[in-house]
């Protein structure tokens, strides 16, 4: 703008400086010529009276300087020239024009443009009393030879008016700008150095301020939202432009890419080479919706991108990821327990019908006949058993609603303790409770199921004559609920999957001693409702001591 202005200023400065000079020498140039032309009438009639006088003694020693003289006769005959020696050479006068009118009229004049048009010569002529005629002539400048006359002192004139109307310009010009430079966009009314004239637009830019303030405060309400919205997400969302380019990516995706907020604006396959991940984003370009499941380390996550449409144009994409490892790992081991249950359930009853038919075709002898009875009832009871297990342990999965209740769990473990005095009596194992009464919010029933399938599991896989201890600890943050045997305990590389379903360190013994291998599974579903901890530590030959920590609120 400042370049504009001025070159206007100084285009304008110097059609003025060049329209100026040309004006005043128009007019110095006709004051010269007048001025010029009355001093040639007063030198001829000087010359002419001294003419009269003297005659042709009057040019004795005569220097015209500049003037041509010259004397002719009434017939035209030149009898005296300053600039020509020889008079009688000279052609005859009394046709110029001057010397003609001076015969006829007394006083003539002419003015003639020399060959080389850079001069001009004004003749005034006076006839005498003796009818002869004084003519006087000088050299008058043309316009043309007068600018290149004064050619010089014009070019340094011009040159320095130039020089000073650029210099005014260019001040000019940045003092026009200023105002504008000066003005302070963020309060465009409060500039009081601003032209008056500017007003209405710094009204106008105070409305435009105001509404896109407003707007920028709305996007970044929209845009912290979002943010918030999308990082608190478990789930990973990326979104991507036409090209592959990342628009926006939410904490998560960016924890699962091992990147930061630096790769937005990369194309998403410096992120990630893998082929899945292109065929993912290329079909979703393509504007199919596409679905995918890819592992990342020990994790699986399902990958699903969109494509974003605008118009039937496919404008961006946009994928949505979430980690489906514990849902496949569930689905997974709900397979294998169907498997399990129906192999568990398989076997006990084709026992029972083995033996049904032995007894039904009168195979088995009268004295073995309580025998096969006692082992239908063993086997149905361990079928009753194994259908409890898994009806208690569906009911954990599939998450019911259970009522919770205070708990003692020092009265719970004396009830097991009861209950299974019995058993431990034949093996002939002590069974103890000790520590405080300690109360929790719990299911009473899985409380319960846990103590019980502990406490089983101590007197199940202990030594004749063994121990069994219950402890009770009631801590200032949790309350510590331990069951410790001399049992056989449990090999360490068993000791991380004894919590499987249907996982037995060593399955003749555990059908032996009547186990499902569900036992620790439900005090592992049990421990987890409760949001309590488990930990088990064993040694061959020693013993089991597994101890569940449950968090006071
Ligand atoms: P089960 O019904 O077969 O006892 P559990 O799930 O209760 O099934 O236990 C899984 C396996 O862990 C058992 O088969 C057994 O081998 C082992 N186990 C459990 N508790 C003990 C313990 N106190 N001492 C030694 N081994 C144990």
């Amino acid at each position: 703008m400042t370049g504009r202005i001025f070159r206007s200023i100084f285009l304008v400065a110097c059609i003025v400086l060049v329209v100026c000079f040309a004006v005043i020498m128009g007019f110095m140039y006709r004051y010269f010529a007048s001025t010029q032309k009355e001093a040639l009438i007063t030198e001829t009639a000087l010359a002419a009276s001294g003419v009269e006088h003297s005659g042709m003694e009057y040019f004795d020693g005569l220097d015209g300087g500049k003037h041509r003289i010259t004397w002719v006769d009434s017939s035209g005959r030149v009898l005296y020239d300053n600039e020509v020696s020889d008079v009688s050479s000279m052609e005859n006068h009394a046709d110029r024009e001057e010397i003609a009118e001076a015969l006829a009229t007394g006083v003539g004049e002419s003015e003639r443009t020399s060959e080389t048009l850079s001069e001009r010569t004004i003749y005034y002529a006076k006839r005498l009393s003796d009818g002869s005629v004084l003519r006087l002539s000088v050299n008058r400048y043309t316009i043309v030879a007068l600018v290149l006359g004064m050619l010089q002192p014009l070019a340094i004139i011009l040159a320095l008016a130039i020089a000073i109307s650029a210099f005014a310009a260019s001040r000019a010009s940045k003092r026009i700008v200023r105002p504008f430079n000066n003005i302070d966009l963020d309060h465009p009314l409060e500039n009081d150095s601003a032209y008056k004239e500017m007003a209405p637009f710094l009204t106008r830019l105070e409305a435009q301020r105001r509404r896109i303030a407003a707007q920028s405060e709305e996007l970044n309400r929209k845009c912290e939202e979002f943010a918030a919205i999308t990082d608190n997400m478990s789930e990973c969302l990326i979104l991507l432009t036409s090209d592959g380019t990342i628009v926006a990516m939410n904490k998560a995706s960016m924890q699962l890419f091992g990147t930061d907020s630096g790769c937005i604006g990369n194309d998403i396959l410096t992120l990630d080479r893998r082929s899945e991940l292109r065929e993912l984003v290329g079909s979703a370009l393509e504007g199919k919706h596409c679905e995918m499941i890819i592992d990342f380390g020990t994790s699986k996550y399902q990958f699903s991108a969109d494509p974003v449409l605008h118009d039937t144009v496919t404008d961006g994409v946009c994928i949505l990821a979430f980690d489906v490892t514990a849902r496949l790992l569930a689905e997974t081991q709900r397979r294998e327990f169907s498997a399990n249950v129906s192999h568990e359930i398989k076997t006990p009853l084709q026992s029972i019908i083995g033996s049904a038919e032995l007894i039904e075709n009168g195979l088995v002898q009268e004295e073995d006949m309580p025998r096969f009875i006692g082992h239908i009832r063993s086997e149905a009871s361990r079928l009753v058993m194994l259908i409890g297990d898994v009806i208690r342990l569906s009911q954990i999965d599939e998450g019911v609603y259970m009522e919770k209740e205070p708990v003692d769990l020092r009265e719970l473990a004396e009830e097991t303790v009861m209950s299974l005095t019995h058993s431990a009596d034949a093996k002939h194992i002590s069974l103890s409770v000790d520590g405080d009464a300690a109360v929790i919010t719990g299911v009473r029933r899985l409380l319960q199921e846990m103590l019980f399938n502990l406490c089983d599991n101590a007197v199940k896989y202990n030594v004749e004559g063994g121990n069994v201890l219950i402890d009770i600890r009631d801590g200032t943050d949790a309350i510590l609920l331990t069951v410790k045997d001399t049992g056989i305990g449990i090999p360490l590389e068993a000791q991380g999957r004894v919590f499987e379903r249907f996982y037995r360190v060593d399955k003749s013994h555990s059908k032996d001693t009547g186990g499902t291998g569900l036992g620790l599974s439900i005090v592992k579903h049990a421990a987890l409702y409760h949001g309590a901890e488990i930990s088990l530590d064993s040694t061959v030959g020693v013993g089991t001591t597994i101890t569940v920590r449950f968090k006071k609120q």
